[in-house]
């Protein structure tokens, strides 16, 4: 008999249909002498439209007021999954993030988990039940809800299979795993079998969102190995894990495009100590996420240089505001933006033992006429700027190239 944790996202409790298909899949588990603790998203949408529903009456709601809200619709599918358990035969309990003894700290909206006290769970596993835990959610040590930012029904689940030491831990999802390109836009993209948990943080910070950044880092840390799978058929999934031997023999891993990044450049910046701090500076203070930042070498005998970042489009207006204020200050030329780029990845841990890995990527892009606006790396991973209207192309052109 093993303990199994199974996460079910949003679309796969969308409606009591889809609930009652998750009760399906759970009895089965059951039915192999499983202990089975579920962790169930809010349905899909009803996060969205409290938000919504709260922005109405207030731009700013107070924060531990609106985790009272959001922690409700998390409230209603453990209920309702319960029901659909129970409506089998299977005998089942809903918990709330606090009674099943997540303790987190008091930062409403973004809280952190401090600890789970698994004991109650482990009881009534213990009596034959399935346990049925209300994800995002948890409680501070003085009692009050709290809930764990966006998409945190995955680090629930994460943290609750660390918890019970559970033997196997499953994120079900509308996806069938992780694959090398996003299926929609190359024909040719695969489901892989295996991936490490540094590749699905690149992947997903890259945009290819499949779960929440967080719980794959808390998933690191406390070596929780974990399946993506979808709920919507039996396909088994991609297994996320810590890096082996063998996978840095496969050169690169996946491939993915980020559309959600425009370009500024500044020009004529003054070439001395100071200057990047102070732009750089303000826009961290004004909450602006800066992605890549190339730099041009100093040429010496102008005594000015170019510098561009890449920051998330919906902080466009807001970052040329900010340099704007500066402009003077710091004293350079003029500021372009550019929001018709696309960011194109390619990432794998074989990167680090494998030669030329850029300039096949360098000579796939040249080859279909695609101009580098900009390139950042790291130990795996390859980053190149290029325009927007070509993204696809070169991103099905570099996926062939690599992948097959
Ligand atoms: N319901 C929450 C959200 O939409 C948490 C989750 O789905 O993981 O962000
Ligand atoms: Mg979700």
């Amino acid at each position: 008999m093993s303990l199994i944790v199974q996460k079910y996202g949003g679309t796969s409790v969308a409606n009591p249909e889809r609930i009652k298909n998750v009760a399906a899949r759970v009895a089965q588990y059951r039915q192999q002498n499983h202990q089975i603790v579920v962790v169930v998203s809010a349905m899909s949408g009803v996060t969205d439209n409290l938000i919504k529903m709260a922005k109405e009456i207030l731009p700013l709601p107070d924060e531990r007021e609106m985790d009272m809200l959001l922690a409700t619709g998390e409230q209603t599918t453990i209920a309702l999954t319960a029901m659909a358990l129970q409506a089998r035969g299977v005998p089942a309990i809903s918990l709330t993030g606090a009674q099943a003894g997540i303790v987190t700290d008091g930062v409403h909206t973004k809280a952190k988990i401090q600890n789970i006290t698994p004991k109650k769970i482990h009881e009534l596993l213990k009596s034959g039940k399935v346990v049925i835990v209300a994800g995002f959610q948890g409680e501070t040590p003085e009692g009050q809800i709290t809930t764990l930012g966006r998409g945190g029904s995955d680090l629930t689940a994460i943290a609750l299979a660390a918890a019970l030491k559970a033997d196997l831990c499953q994120i079900y999802t509308d996806v069938d795993g992780v694959y090398t390109a996003d299926p929609r836009l190359v024909p040719g993209a695969r489901k892989l079998p295996e991936i490490s948990y540094d590749e699905m943080l690149e992947l997903a910070s890259l945009g290819a969102k499949v779960m929440q950044s967080r719980s794959v880092e808390f998933a690191k840390k406390f070596g929780v190995v974990f399946e993506v799978r979808s709920s919507l058929n039996d396909n088994p999934g991609t297994l996320v894990k810590e890096e082996t031997k063998s996978m840095e023999d496969v050169v690169i891993r996946g491939v993915s495009l980020d559309k959600n990044q425009a370009k500024v450049t500044l020009s004529c910046v003054p070439d001395k100590p100071g200057v990047a701090a102070r732009i750089f500076k303000a826009l961290a203070d004004a909450a602006i996420n800066v992605d890549m930042i190339v730099q041009n070498v100093s040429p010496g005998s102008t005594q000015t240089t170019d510098l561009s970042f890449t920051v998330d489009k919906a902080d466009l207006l807001k970052a040329n505001k900010v340099i704007d204020g500066i402009k003077a200050e710091v004293g350079f030329n003029c500021i372009r933006a550019n929001e018709k780029i696309g960011k194109l990845s390619i990432v794998g841990v074989g990167m680090r033992s494998h030669s030329g890995v850029a300039a096949k990527m360098f000579d796939t892009l040249s080859k279909i006429g695609v101009n580098i606006d900009m390139i950042s790396t790291s130990e795996i991973k390859i980053s190149v700027v290029i325009a927007l209207e070509k993204a696809e192309a070169a991103m099905k052109a570099v996926h062939t190239a690599f992948l097959g």
